[in-house]
C-alpha cells in the first residue's frame, strides 16, 4: 500500500518525496511531510497564526477561519497571550527528529503585551497526519509573574462537514459513578461548548475526535496526567471547530529567568469511519510518543499475578506457582501487594520469604521469565518510619490507599526519598517490571512549605512531581519496564505513554468488563495500553478469549489449584494469544460491533496492513441466535482469503467483498462462548487474483 501511495506522491507533488521539511517564504513556514502539510503565518498585525493543515494526496484541507488559530493561548497576571497578541520574532531553527524522519520548527518570540519571551515547537512526522505542538514561556521581565491559564490545544479550523459529532472515552473508576471506557458519540450543536474532562482519577481519557456525517474530521491527544478541562465547540455558520484543552488550578509562580512549559498536544486530521482516527492516533503514538515495546517479538507478555491470593503469599507458595507458569507459557512473573513489610517499607516481609525475595526472583529467572514487583512508590502506610518522621512530607489530600497516606510528589525531599526506595528495591530483588499503583498519582497538595506552590499542585505534582520520579528511576534503570496502574485504568493520559510500556485497563472485574474496557480504550490507545486482569479460576473459551485482545495478558488464578486439563487448556490458549498478538498489537482495530454487553455478541478485528491478514475475537454473551454472521473490514474485496477458526474445524475460501458484505458464519456451543476467526491471504488464488486486479 506504501509503495502505490509514494508513487502517486511522486507523480503529484515531488515535494512530498522529500523528507519531512520547513520551507520560509516570506513571513509564512510551511511544514511538510510526506503526507500532510502544515502553514502559519506572521501576519500584518504581528500575531502568530496557523493557516492551514492538508493531506495533499486525498485532497482534505482544514483552514483557519473567522476566529484566528494559533498554537499560543496562555495568561499571566490577568494578561492573555492568544492568536491576538503582537509578537516579534527573536531566532527560528529546524531541527531533524529521529523518529520518522521527523521535522521541528523552532520559533522564539518576544510578546509585546507582557513582555515574556515564547517558544513555540511545531512538529510533523513521515507518514503520520498530526501535527505536534507545545509554547514553552520564559520570564526575560525583572519581576515574578505567575502563570494563570494554559491552553494545549488552542485550535480552531474550518471546515467541518454537516452534523459532526464529538467522540469521547471514559477512564475506568470503582468509584461513583463507575466508569469502564465507555464510548460516547455527542452531536455538537451550534454554539453548545460539550466538555471533557482528564486526567488522573478524572472521568475521560485525554484524547477527542469529531466526525462529520460526510467522514472528515479531527483528532487531538494531550500530553498531561494532571487535571484537565476540554472543550469543543461548533459554528454552523462558518463549520469552524474551536478546540481547547486547559489545564486545571494552574497557580505557577516564573521568577525572573525561569522557564514554564506548556505540555504538548497533537491534532490529526482524517477522512474515513470512527475507527480511523484511532488508528491514526494509535500510529502516531507507537511512532512518536510511546515508550518502546521491552520486547519486539514477544510482547505483549503472557503474565501471571499473584492477587489471585491477596495479601496471603510466601517464597513456597509463588515459587509453585512459579514452576507451572514457566511450563505453560508464562514469560513475566508478578509479585503483587503483599510482599513487602509494609507501604512504604519495601523490604521483603522476612516471615513470607525467609530465604529472601532476591532467591525467589533467582528462580523465576532461572525458569526463562521476567520478574515483576508491585510498588505503590508515592504512598506510605500511616505507622511507617518515614511518615512518623517527615509527617511534613505528607499531600493535603485524603485519600487513603489500603490505609496509606499519599506523599506529595512534587515535594523534592519526598520525591528524593521515593526514587531511592523505587532503585533500592530494583537493585535489591533483581527487578524486570514495576507495576506501579497507588490510589491515584497526581496529589492535590495545598501544604505550604513544600518546594511547590500550595496553589499549584494540579501542574506540579504531574510535571514536577511524577514525571520527574519516573525520569530519574528510568534513566538510571533504563532495562526496567513500568506498567501503569492506579487501582485500575484512571490515568489514561499521552504522557502516560511515555513512561509506561503498558496500561492495565479495569482492574480484575471479570470477563464482560474486561472486554467492555479494551472495547473502548482501543479507540485512542494502541491495543499494547490495554492490559487484562483474568480474576477466574476456572476457565473456558469464553472466559480466556475475553482476555484475548489487547495487551498484556494477565492471569492472576491460583496455578496450584488448577486441574491438569484446566493448565492444559490455558497452555493452548497462551499459544494462541501468541500467534495473534503481534497483529493486535501493530494492525488496526475494527470495532464491528456495539460494545460488548449482556445478551448480545460483540466482535473485534485487528486488520495488519503488512501481511493483508485479519484476526477476530467473536463473543456470543447470551445472545438469543447461536450463529453470528462476522463481517470482517480491511481486507481487499477482490482478493480470496483463506478463512480458519481456533475451534471450528471448517476452512473457507472467501473474497474480501464476500467477507465484508455477507460475512462468514461463527457458530457456538452455549450460550455464552467465544472463538478466533482468521483471515490470510489465499496462496491458491493469489496468481488468479493479481490477474483480476490488473485487468481493472
Ligand atoms: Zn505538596
Amino acid at each position: 500500500m506504501r509503495h502505490v501511495r509514494t508513487l502517486t506522491a511522486f507523480l503529484i507533488i515531488p515535494q512530498l518525496l522529500l523528507p519531512a521539511h520547513v520551507t520560509r517564504d516570506g513571513n509564512s513556514w510551511t511544514l511538510t511531510s510526506n503526507v500532510t502539510e502544515c502553514r502559519f503565518v506572521l501576519t500584518e498585525r504581528n500575531t502568530f497564526e496557523m493557516d492551514s493543515i492538508r493531506l495533499p494526496i486525498i485532497g482534505e484541507a482544514w483552514t483557519a477561519g473567522a476566529l484566528p488559530s494559533s498554537p499560543v493561548r496562555f495568561a499571566a497576571d490577568g494578561v492573555r497571550i492568544d492568536a491576538s497578541t503582537p509578537l516579534r520574532l527573536i531566532t527560528e531553527n529546524v531541527e531533524r527528529l529521529d523518529r520518522n524522519n521527523g521535522v521541528r520548527l523552532n520559533l522564539e518570540f518576544d510578546e509585546l503585551r507582557g513582555g515574556l519571551r515564547l517558544l513555540v515547537s511545531l512538529e510533523l512526522y513521515d507518514d503520520r497526519q498530526v501535527l505536534r505542538s507545545s509554547v514553552r514561556v520564559k520570564n526575560v521581565t525583572g519581576t515574578a509573574r505567575v502563570i494563570e491559564m494554559a491552553d494545549m490545544l488552542p485550535w480552531a479550523l474550518v471546515e467541518s462537514g454537516p452534523g459532526p459529532r464529538l467522540m469521547r472515552v471514559n477512564q475506568w473508576s470503582v468509584l461513583p459513578p463507575a466508569r469502564n471506557f465507555e464510548v460516547s458519540r455527542t452531536p455538537l450543536e451550534n454554539g453548545q461548548p460539550v466538555t471533557l474532562q482528564s486526567g488522573a482519577g478524572q472521568p475521560e481519557c485525554t484524547w477527542l475526535a469529531t466526525r462529520a456525517e460526510n467522514g472528515r474530521g479531527l483528532f487531538a491527544g494531550w500530553e498531561f496526567d494532571g487535571r484537565v478541562r476540554a472543550t469543543v465547540r461548533y459554528d454552523s455558520d462558518s463549520r469552524q471547530l474551536n478546540l481547547a484543552a486547559e489545564i486545571s488550578d494552574l497557580h505557577h509562580p516564573l521568577n525572573p529567568g525561569d522557564e514554564f512549559q506548556i505540555p504538548p498536544a497533537f491534532l490529526g486530521v482524517y477522512r474515513g469511519d470512527w475507527d480511523e482516527p484511532g488508528f491514526r492516533t494509535q500510529r502516531f503514538v507507537e511512532d512518536v510518543l510511546a515508550k518502546p515495546s521491552p520486547d519486539k517479538t514477544r510482547f505483549p507478555y503472557v503474565v501471571w499475578d499473584s492477587w489471585g491470593y491477596g495479601e496471603d503469599i510466601d517464597e513456597r507458595l509463588l515459587r509453585r506457582n512459579a514452576e507451572i507458569a514457566a511450563r505453560i507459557g508464562v514469560e513475566l512473573f508478578i509479585v503483587d501487594l503483599g510482599w513487602a513489610r509494609d507501604i512504604g517499607d519495601w523490604r521483603e516481609d522476612p516471615s513470607k520469604f525467609p530465604s529472601g525475595l532476591r532467591n525467589l526472583s533467582d528462580y523465576v529467572h532461572s525458569l526463562g521469565m521476567k520478574f515483576g514487583l508491585h510498588v505503590a512508590p508515592a504512598d506510605v502506610a500511616a505507622d511507617s518510619e518515614v511518615a512518623a518522621l517527615h509527617p511534613d512530607w505528607l499531600a493535603t489530600e485524603t485519600f487513603e490507599y489500603f490505609g496509606a497516606k499519599p506523599l506529595c510528589l512534587s515535594h523534592k525531599p519526598a520525591q528524593q526519598w521515593i526514587v531511592n526506595q523505587v532503585l533500592g528495591v530494583i537493585d535489591r530483588y533483581g527487578v524486570d517490571w514495576i507495576l506501579q499503583d497507588g490510589e491515584h498519582m497526581i496529589k492535590r497538595c495545598t501544604r505550604s512549605g513544600h518546594t511547590h506552590d500550595p496553589l499549584d499542585s494540579n501542574y506540579s505534582n504531574s510535571m514536577d512531581g511524577l514525571n520527574q520520579v519516573l525520569d530519574q528511576v528510568q534513566r538510571a534503570r533504563p532495562g526496567v519496564s513500568w506498567e501503569n496502574c492506579a487501582n485500575g485504568g484512571s490515568m489514561m493520559t499521552f504522557n502516560m505513554v511515555k513512561y509506561y510500556v503498558t496500561s492495565i485497563t479495569n482492574d480484575a472485574s471479570g470477563a464482560l468488563s474486561s472486554r467492555q474496557a479494551a472495547y473502548g480504550a482501543t479507540f485512542p490507545f494502541p491495543p499494547r495500553y490495554t492490559d487484562r486482569y483474568m480474576p477466574e479460576q476456572a476457565t473456558d473459551a469464553y472466559t480466556t478469549r475475553s482476555y484475548m485482545f489487547g495487551g498484556p495478558w494477565i492471569f492472576m488464578n491460583r496455578l496450584v489449584e488448577a486441574v491438569p486439563e484446566e493448565l492444559e487448556w490455558a497452555a493452548s490458549e497462551i499459544a494462541a494469544f501468541k500467534t495473534i498478538r503481534g497483529v493486535t498489537r501493530d494492525g488496526k482495530v475494527y470495532h464491528l460491533t456495539g460494545a460488548p454487553a449482556d445478551r448480545r455478541t460483540d466482535a473485534i478485528e485487528s486488520y495488519s496492513a503488512d501481511t493483508d491478514s485479519a484476526v477476530a475475537v467473536v463473543t456470543r454473551e447470551n445472545a438469543a441466535n447461536s450463529v453470528f454472521p462476522l463481517r470482517l473490514a480491511g481486507l481487499a474485496p477482490g482478493r480470496t482469503y483463506r478463512v480458519h477458526f481456533q475451534d471450528d474445524r471448517r476452512v473457507l475460501h472467501m473474497t474480501g467483498e464476500q467477507l465484508a458484505r455477507t460475512g462468514v458464519p461463527v457458530y457456538f456451543d452455549t450460550g455464552r462462548d467465544a472463538e478466533i476467526v482468521y483471515a490470510e491471504p489465499d496462496s491458491m488464488f493469489t496468481s488468479e487474483t493479481r490477474t483480476s486486479a490488473s485487468r481493472h
